[in-house]
């Protein structure tokens, strides 16, 4: 815990001709005050919030077990302290595709001496999700370790550093012309839920995005969203207690799904090849068609399968409303059912009622960028109307030259002006020029443009099924069992460290010899029963 010292200091070279007063120091770093110009940042305890917070520290850092626990009894400073006063500072906030493998590929690379940045890296959940095998948790092909592991486990060997928390303010200084030319200078601070706020000279944004379910009256009172862990966790739940409540009776489970993309056509196969004859899965789209931006080809597979798991489609509907039947349910026994209200998006279609046990909403979601910290000084982040970070080429924030934003919290568009999609295909690709300019710019070489590679499109839609469409393979697409298997492999090489990677593949390999010893075993007696 050494190294959370109980104040800390920094000095913030600046050019010529720009003075500050203090008012503006203190709104620079709240909680700070100004000893003299030339700055000593002292911690006062009194701004922190009541809330704990857990930082991580790796590598030789690390004591026995790795985690460092800090609570607000423990700290006396509510600044953050990098152990180098030197040595770069890069601030990662959220560890997903995009913050997660930016700090890998920092690690990774070669660095001058001298110039190896500190990373620091914060998320408000102790996991890394891996979230287009969240999937596999309903269907009990994956466990939690495997897709949703911990960031003190990944990190365990790096010099990366993480921080559980909840980011809230953010205050740039880098668009002010203030900061010092590449080397180590404050080029603003981040202030998070617990109190603590964190000095950065490069900072990553990577928040993600989240579901927006105020779209709807009811949505975020009665339809469970499907986008992180703690999302996949209730939605398992929910399902169990319905197939807990309805085993050995001859009630349906009822599941409504809203929205037909990717997610809401994965859900549809997953779930109801779980429940099979046991329950019906019912999804709505205002679209006429599953999958609208999908390749051709996993559209047309996708379509079959939920076909033969008889799946109803109700497309060309919006949902207009969803409430509880509770207080007006005849009995008072009945469990919760929850009524949808569907309209029609097309011409010649009757609005429609649909009843269901559990709701699952798909639809939209909106990035969770910090606000922005009180300052005396001009201070915007270049937003697009949908709420992400505006990026030149080279990932930075435009009018931002310390700030990079990848991921679903930014957009990018390609060179005919598209933006790119939110995926972890786009983050990934990201993350790994993000990583590499970050050095570029650290040490004054030219930053390179962002190029992405579209490699194809994935889709899981069941146990022993996925379409594939890769982009180098004109007009193929994979599905079946062989889908199935290059779909975990291609997500196999992807997953996060050597080491992670291949305690999963060693799990899966063991897992699939089973499956396969039971089928063989299960062949066997069907056909030793029939002689
Ligand atoms: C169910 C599902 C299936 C998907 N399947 C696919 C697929 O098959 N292929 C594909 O390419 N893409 C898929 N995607 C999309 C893909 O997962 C995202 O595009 C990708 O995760 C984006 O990476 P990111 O780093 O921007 O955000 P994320 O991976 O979402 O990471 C953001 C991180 O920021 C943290 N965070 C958010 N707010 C705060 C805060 N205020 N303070 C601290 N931390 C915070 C979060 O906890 C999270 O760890 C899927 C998404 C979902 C939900």
């Amino acid at each position: 815990m050494a190294q959370f010292a109980a104040s800390a200091s920094a000095t913030l070279p600046f050019k010529a001709g720009a003075s500050l007063t203090s008012k503006q120091w203190r709104n620079l770093a709240p909680g700070s005050s100004l000893r003299k110009f030339g700055v000593y940042f002292t911690a006062h305890r009194k701004n922190c919030q009541g809330k704990g917070f857990r930082v991580v520290a790796s590598g030789a850092m690390r004591t026995a077990g790795g985690t460092v626990e800090i609570t607000e009894s423990e700290s006396s400073s509510n600044m953050y302290f990098w152990s180098d006063k030197k040595r770069p500072r890069v601030c990662i906030l959220g560890g997903g595709f995009g913050g997660l493998y930016t700090a890998l590929r920092l690690e990774s690379l070669i660095w001058p001496d001298g110039k190896r940045p500190q990373v620091l890296l914060v998320d408000q959940s102790e996991r890394f999700v891996f979230k287009p095998m969240l999937y596999e948790l309903l269907s009990g092909e994956v466990e939690a370790w495997e897709i949703a592991p911990r960031f003190s486990d990944l990190i365990m060997n790096t010099g990366i550093r993480f921080l559980q928390d909840r980011v809230k303010l953010l205050t740039p200084l880098d668009h002010l012309g203030i900061i010092g030319p590449t080397g180590s200078s404050c080029s603003g601070t981040v202030q998070l839920e617990s109190g603590l706020i964190i000095e950065y000279d490069w900072l990553v944004l990577a928040l993600g995005a989240q579901s927006k379910l105020d779209i709807v009256p009811g949505a975020a009172e009665f339809a469970l969203p499907f986008s992180t862990y703690e999302d996949a966790c209730k939605v398992e739940e929910k399902l169990m207690t319905l197939e807990r409540q309805n085993f050995g009776k001859d009630n349906l489970i009822r599941v409504a799904i809203v929205g037909c993309g990717y997610s809401g056509v994965e859900l549809a196969a997953t779930i109801s090849e779980r429940l099979q004859e046991k329950g019906v899965v019912q999804a709505i789209n205002v679209e006429t068609t599953i999958c609208p931006t999908a390749p051709t080809g996993n559209r047309e597979v996708a379509t079959k399968v939920l076909s033969s798991r008889k799946v109803e489609l109700l497309l060309g509907y919006f949902v207009r409303s969803i409430r509880s039947s509770v207080g007006t349910s005849s009995s008072e026994n009945e469990s919760e059912k929850f009524i949808l209200e569907l309209q029609p998006s097309q011409r010649g279609l009757q609005s429609q009622i649909l009843e269901a046990d559990i709701v699952l909403w798909t639809v939209g979601s909106k990035p969770p960028l910090p606000e922005l910290g009180p300052s005396d000084w001009p201070n915007e982040l270049p937003l697009t109307s949908c709420g992400q970070a505006e990026t030149d080429e080279t990932l930075r924030m435009k009018g931002h030259p310390r700030i990079f934003a990848i991921g679903d919290s930014s957009a990018f568009r390609d060179s005919q002006g598209r933006p790119l999609p939110a995926t972890a295909q786009v983050a990934f690709q990201q993350a790994d020029f993000a990583g590499w300019n970050i050095w570029a710019a650290i040490n004054d070489r030219p930053l390179l443009p962002f190029r992405f590679q579209n490699l194809g499109e994935m889709m899981t839609l069941g146990r022993n099924d996925a379409a594939i469409t890769p982009s180098f393979i004109e007009g193929l697409t994979l599905e079946g069992p062989a889908g199935h298997a290059a779909r975990k492999l291609a997500y196999l090489i992807r997953l996060p460290t050597d080491e992670h990677r291949l305690k999963v593949g060693i799990s899966w390999l063991a897992k699939s010899a089973v499956d396969t010893v039971a089928s063989l075993q299960s062949a066997l007696t069907k056909v030793l029963s029939s002689s």
